[in-house]
Order: C-alpha cells, then structure tokens, then sequence
C-alpha cells in the first residue's frame, strides 16, 4: 500500500506527501497551499520533494507552489481547465499524471462541483480528492451545479471499496455531527463520530477514509437510499428527484451549526 504522510496547513488543511514505493525518501506533495509546513516536514523526516500534485485552484491548494518550485524545480500536474501556478502538466479524464521515476501513476478523474475544473487523482489503491469529497460531506458548490457534484461523488462511490480516500480538509467530525441530523439511525455514522472526536481529541487526522465507509456514512453518496430522500423530503416539504434531493441537503448542510 501507499505510504502517504500527513502535512497539517492552516487550521484545517492537509498537504499529503505520497513516498515512491521506489525510494521513499522522495515525495510528491499534493496541493501545497502553503510551503512553509512543507519544508518543515521535508528537513524533519529527511525528504526529498520530487513532484507535486494539484486538484483545483484555490488558494489554500496551490499557494506554496512558487515557493516550492523556487527550491526545487519538479514536475507538476494540475487540472486542465483551470489555472494554477507552476506551469503545469494539464490533465483531465482519461489522461494518467505519470511520475516515471518514483514508479508513481494516477489515474485523472474530472470532479466538477466546488470548481468547475476540479480533478482527482485515483492510483495506487488511494483515491486524493482535494476538496470534492470530505469524509462524511463534500464540498460546497461555488462554481458548479449540484447535478455535476452528484455525479462526480457517483465515480467515487464507484472506485473499489478499499480505496483509501485522502481528503484536503479535515472536517470529519462536524460532517458526522450533520450526517446524524439526516440520518439519525445510522449506527456506522455513530460510531465513526465516536472514533473520529477521540483521535481528534488527540490532534490526529481522522483521514484517510475509504470508499466502503463513504458509502455507508456519508449523505451527499447517499442520496438515492430512503433515509436521506425522506429527510430531505420532510425539510422540502415535496417529492424529489435524486439531484433535488442532493441540492436541499447540500443547503441544509451551508446553513447547518453543530
Ligand atoms: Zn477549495
């Protein structure tokens, strides 16, 4: 399996660093917002930066790419259709982000929804969603529409159940604290919220998630099952299709306090 390690941004982003299985001191760091904690990580473990990764093009994802690059000049893949610094290799379906000598590849999932030009990176049994998928929730939709969010969360919850699910932010908690609201009797979501405030209360990451336990906590892939629908029904006051249904839980979600 992958060896991926954990880079705390900001208050609540992660910077993930992926080991080649060749030589594990070399890394690919995927979305960079910052490079200070970067660096920080690098000397500390004794790393080498050999490549970078980028999901969409906000700020706290790509702002330590100049810095980065300024050090050391690596391969960068970012998504086709939006623009990110660093001048890097375009990707999008179809086409694999490919780092020849770290023995690393992925696979390029378009994930419209939070950007209009989102993508994700799919290899290696690990899926590095940025902020299209949270475990428990998704992104809010700033430039997309919830039909293209719905989809995109469907080729997640399509990838092989094992799949290891990295994350840009860990909100995992207060996702479970809104998971609940829809679907109170869902005892996997308990217990995960459970879990998830214990290793919190000890400042560690409750990621990375896998696609089983998304599909099975998480609402905005749940939007076809009866519990989620009938929840979203109650608050709509209507029937709803199965994009309705996740557009009134995705707003219930913009305006919901734990
Ligand atoms: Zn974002």
């Amino acid at each position: 399996m992958l060896q991926v390690t954990p880079v705390q941004a900001f208050t609540d982003n992660y910077i993930w660093l992926i080991h080649s299985p060749r030589d594990q001191r070399q890394v690919v760091a995927v979305d960079p917002g910052d490079a200070a904690p970067v660096h920080q990580a690098l000397t500390h473990f004794s790393l080498q930066l050999s490549g970078i990764l980028l999901t969409h093009h906000h700020r706290d994802h790509v702002g330590g790419v100049g810095d980065l690059l300024r050090q050391s000049s690596v391969p960068v893949f970012g998504p086709a259709n939006e623009s990110v610094p660093g001048n890097p290799i375009r990707v999008h379906s179809e086409q694999q982000a490919v780092f020849d000598s770290l023995g690393l590849e992925f696979d390029v999932l378009d994930v419209p929804g939070h950007t209009s030009g989102h993508v994700a990176y799919w290899g290696h049994g690990a899926l590095f969603c940025g902020d299209t998928m949270f475990s428990a929730g998704c992104g809010r939709l700033f430039e997309g529409t919830a039909e293209q969010m719905l989809s995109s969360l469907a080729q997640f919850a399509a990838l092989p159940e094992e799949t290891q699910v990295y994350c840009g932010h860990e909100y995992t908690v207060s996702n479970l604290r809104f998971a609940l609201a829809v679907e109170p009797d869902n005892e996997e979501s308990a217990r995960y919220l459970e879990e998830c405030s214990r290793k919190r209360a000890r400042n560690e990451a409750t990621l990375p998630s896998d696609i089983r336990r998304e599909r099975n906590v998480n609402p905005f892939l749940r939007c076809h099952r009866h519990t989620v629908k009938q929840a979203a029904e109650a608050r709509a006051g209507r029937e709803l299709n199965p994009v309705e249904v996740f557009a009134v839980v995705r707003e219930w979600k913009d305006g919901f306090r734990s």
